[in-house]
C-alpha cells in the first residue's frame, strides 16, 4: 500500500501533552497496558482457532519483550491476532484514541485523580507517557493480509504504510524518551513484569536464563534460553479440587517469598451475581502490632491492578493476605465511588460470609485445631466482630475466651461455667479477667483461691472487645481482677464487721490521707479478713476503662492522666489496729511502710520513694 498520513483526531483537543504529563509517578503502568493488549490479541487468536475460524497449528504464542539500548527502544511483540491496515485505522486511530480521551476526561473530572484504582483504562496510548515515538508493525492472522507499519511521533499525526513482516502478530516499538531512560534497564523491566504481569495468562519471555550442566566427559556446558517471567496458571484460577495443601502454600510463597506459612485459606469462586475468584490466606498474627494491612492484591482477569484494596474489601479483611480477581469491579472510578458501587457491596458481604463460614467450619469439624489456631487469629476475628455487626453475629458462636488455666470456652459455655460461683447480690454474673498474669499475680491468686475463674485477655483491641462481650453476653459484667478487693469484686453482700471503733477508723483514714498522693489515690477503709493484706491497691473498673478508652481513641490528655487507684486499708488487720497504740514517731513510720508496701507490690513505687523505702526498711531491722 502507499504511505498514508493523517490526523488521528481532528475533532478533539490534542491529548498527547496530557498523556505525557499524566501521573508522573505512574508512568510505569504503560507496560501493563501494552502487555495486556498482547495477551488479549493472543487469546483472541486462540479463541478463533478453537472454533475453527483460523486453520492450522498456532505454534509459538509467546509474548516477547526486548530492549535495544543502542536504538533506545523497548519492544513488546506478540504472536496474536494482529491487525490489517483497516483494523489499525479502526482500532488504533479510533477506538484506542477515543477510549484514551474518555479515560482522560474521567480522570480530569475527578477531584483527586490519584484515587482512580490502579489507573486502569488508558490503554494503548499510555505508550506516549514514556515514548517520543511509537511504531506498530502488525500482520493479521486472518487471511493473507499485507503487514503494515503505523507510526506516530506524539503529535496527532500518524503514518501508515505496507511493511515486511514474516509472522502474524504485532510488535509495538517504543522509542523511550529522555526522561524515561530507566525503562531501558533490564532490572527495571523485570521489576515491572513481576509487579504487573506475574500471573498473566500467556507466557511472557524477557531476557535469558543460563543453565550449566555436565556433559559425558564431565565438562561444564552452559546453555542459555529465553526466560519465562510469569506463571500463566496461578492457583486461584484452578478448581479447589485440583489443588493440594502444598499447592496453596507454594502459591502463597510465590506471592510473599519471605513470609511465614499461613494457617489456612479460603478459595473464593463465584460467577453470579458477579464474577470473582481468589484465595484469601489467614496469616499468623499473635499481637496487634504485627498487623500488616494491604497484603491483598487485586487483579482483573489476571492483570494486576493494585494492592490497595481498602475501598474494595471491608477494612478488617485487609488483614488477610492473598489475591482477589474480579472483572466486575469498576476500575476507572474514584475510590469513594467504589464503596457505594453495588457490585463492590455484594463482593464485600460475599467475602465476609465466606470467611465466617470457613471459621465456623473449622470450629465445628475440629475444635482442638480451632483452639490451637485461636492465639494466632483472634486479633483478626475480634477486629472483625468490632467492625462488622453481621460478622459479629456469626462469630458469636465460635469466638473463644481463654482462662488462666489455658482452657477455652465459647461465650455461651463461659457464662454457664461461671454463672453459679460468680453471681453477685444483684444477679449479675461477674466475669473476671487479667491482661497481665504476672503483674496481677496477687489478685489472680486471691480470685482463684476464692473459687473464681479468671480470663486472660491481653490484646490492645480487647478493651473495645470487652464492651462488645458485655453486649453479647446478656447479664454478664466484666471486671479486671484488680478492680476491687476480693470480697467486693463480686459483691455477695456478706458483711464483715470492723473491729475498729468509728473514731479509730477516722484516725486511721487521716493517717493515710496524710501521706497518699492526693491526685491519684483515694484512701478507702474496708473490713476484710485479718488474713488479707493490711493495705492494698485496687483500680476501679469504670474509671480505668474510661481512661484506657480515651487513650485508645486518640485523646492525648488521657495519656497524661495519672492512674487512679484506691488505697484499701483493711481495718481488721492486726497491723492496723496496732497503729492506734503506737507512739507518734513509730506510727508514722509504720503508716509509710504499709503504704509503700502496697505500692511496691504493684510496681508503683519508684525513684526517690523506692530509695527511701529501702533505707527505712533497713533501719527498722
Ligand atoms: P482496549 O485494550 O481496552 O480495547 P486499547 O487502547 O489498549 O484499548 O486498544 C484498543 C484496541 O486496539 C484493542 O481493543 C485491539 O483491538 C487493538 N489492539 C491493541 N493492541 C493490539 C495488539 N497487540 N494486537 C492486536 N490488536 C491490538
Amino acid at each position: 500500500m502507499a504511505i498514508e498520513t493523517g490526523n488521528i483526531a481532528v475533532q478533539t483537543e490534542n491529548i498527547f501533552p496530557i498523556i505525557k504529563k499524566f501521573l508522573y509517578s505512574d508512568h510505569e503502568i504503560f507496560l501493563r497496558e501494552l502487555v495486556s493488549n498482547a495477551v488479549d490479541a493472543t487469546q483472541k487468536l486462540q479463541k478463533l482457532s478453537s472454533i475453527g475460524e483460523i486453520q492450522g497449528e498456532l505454534g509459538d504464542t509467546h509474548i516477547r519483550i526486548s530492549i535495544d539500548k543502542e536504538a533506545g527502544t523497548l519492544t513488546i511483540s506478540d504472536r496474536g491476532i494482529g491487525m490489517s491496515a483497516d483494523e489499525v485505522k479502526k482500532y488504533i486511530n479510533q477506538v484506542a484514541f477515543s477510549s484514551a480521551t474518555e479515560f482522560l476526561d474521567t480522570y480530569k473530572g475527578l477531584e483527586d485523580g490519584k484515587s482512580i484504582i490502579g489507573h486502569f483504562g488508558l490503554g494503548f496510548y499510555s505508550a506516549f507517557m514514556v515514548a517520543d515515538k511509537v511504531m506498530l508493525i502488525t500482520k493479521s492472522a486472518k487471511g493473507d493480509a499485507e503487514a503494515v507499519r503505523w507510526m506516530c511521533d506524539g503529535s496527532p499525526e500518524f503514518t501508515l504504510e505496507g511493511w515486511e513482516k514474516e509472522s502474524r502478530g504485532t510488535d509495538v516499538v517504543l522509542f523511550i524518551n529522555e526522561e524515561n531512560k530507566e525503562f531501558l534497564e533490564e532490572s527495571k523491566i523485570n521489576q515491572l513484569l513481576d509487579k504487573y504481569c506475574k500471573f498473566l495468562p500467556v507466557q511472557i519471555q524477557f531476557g535469558e536464563s543460563t543453565k550449566t550442566e555436565k556433559d559425558a566427559e564431565g565438562n561444564d556446558i552452559t546453555t542459555t534460553e529465553p526466560r519465562i517471567v510469569n506463571n500463566p496458571a496461578p492457583a486461584w484460577t484452578k478448581k479447589p479440587s485440583e489443588l493440594t495443601d502444598e499447592d496453596y502454600k507454594s502459591f502463597y510463597n510465590e506471592l510473599y517469598p519471605y513470609a511465614e506459612v499461613p494457617m489456612f485459606w479460603i478459595h473464593l469462586n463465584v460467577d453470579y451475581p458477579f464474577n470473582l475468584t481468589g484465595i484469601l490466606y489467614f496469616p499468623r498474627i499473635k499481637k496487634s502490632y504485627e498487623i500488616q494491612k494491604n497484603k491483598i492484591h487485586l487483579y482483573s482477569n489476571q492483570v494486576f491492578v493494585t494492592d490497595e484494596v481498602n475501598a474494595i474489601v471491608p477494612e478488617w479483611l485487609t488483614l488477610l493476605h492473598g489475591v482477589i480477581d474480579s472483572p466486575d469491579i469498576p476500575l476507572n472510578v474514584s475510590r469513594s465511588y467504589l464503596q457505594s458501587d453495588s457490585n463492590v457491596k455484594k463482593i464485600n458481604s460475599y467475602i465476609t460470609k465466606k470467611v465466617a463460614e470457613k471459621l465456623e467450619d473449622i470450629f465445628k469439624s475440629d475444635r482442638t485445631d480451632f483452639e490451637e489456631k485461636w492465639d494466632n487469629m483472634n486479633v483478626i476475628i475480634k477486629y472483625g466482630m468490632l467492625s462488622d455487626e453481621k460478622f459479629a453475629e456469626r462469630a458469636e458462636k465460635f469466638c473463644l475466651l481463654q482462662n488462666t488455666d489455658g482452657k477455652y470456652f465459647t461465650l455461651e459455655e463461659y457464662k454457664e461455667h461461671i454463672k453459679i460461683a460468680q453471681e453477685d447480690k444483684d444477679k449479675h454474673i461477674i466475669a473476671l479477667y487479667t491482661n497481665n498474669k504476672t503483674d496481677h499475680h496477687v489478685y489472680v491468686d486471691a480470685a482463684i483461691n476464692k473459687g473464681y475463674d479468671v480470663l486472660e485477655i491481653d490484646n490492645v483491641i480487647d478493651n473495645h472487645f470487652i464492651s462488645l462481650l458485655e453486649q453479647k453476653m446478656q447479664g454478664v459484667q466484666f471486671k479486671r481482677v484488680d478492680a476491687d478487693t476480693i470480697d467486693k469484686l463480686i459483691d455477695k453482700d456478706e458483711k464483715t464487721e470492723s473491729v475498729l471503733s468509728e473514731a479509730d477508723q477516722e484516725s486511721v483514714k487521716e493517717l493515710f490521707n496524710g501521706i497518699i498522693d492526693q491526685n491519684a489515690g483515694t484512701v478507702v477503709l474496708t473490713a476484710l479478713s485479718p488474713d488479707d493484706q493490711p493495705v492494698s491497691i485496687t483500680r476501679p473498673e469504670f474509671m480505668r476503662r474510661m481512661k484506657e478508652m480515651s487513650y485508645l481513641n486518640g485523646m492525648d490528655f488521657a495519656a497524661g492522666m495519672p492512674d487512679q487507684y484506691n488505697l484499701v486499708v483493711n481495718t481488721n488487720h492486726p497491723a492496723i489496729s496496732k497503729l492506734m497504740t503506737q507512739e507518734t514517731e513509730v506510727r508514722e513510720k509504720n503508716v509509710r511502710q504499709l503504704h509503700d508496701l502496697a505500692l511496691l507490690s504493684q510496681g508503683m513505687l519508684k525513684g526517690q520513694d523506692l530509695t527511701a523505702f529501702v533505707k527505712r526498711s533497713v533501719e527498722m531491722m
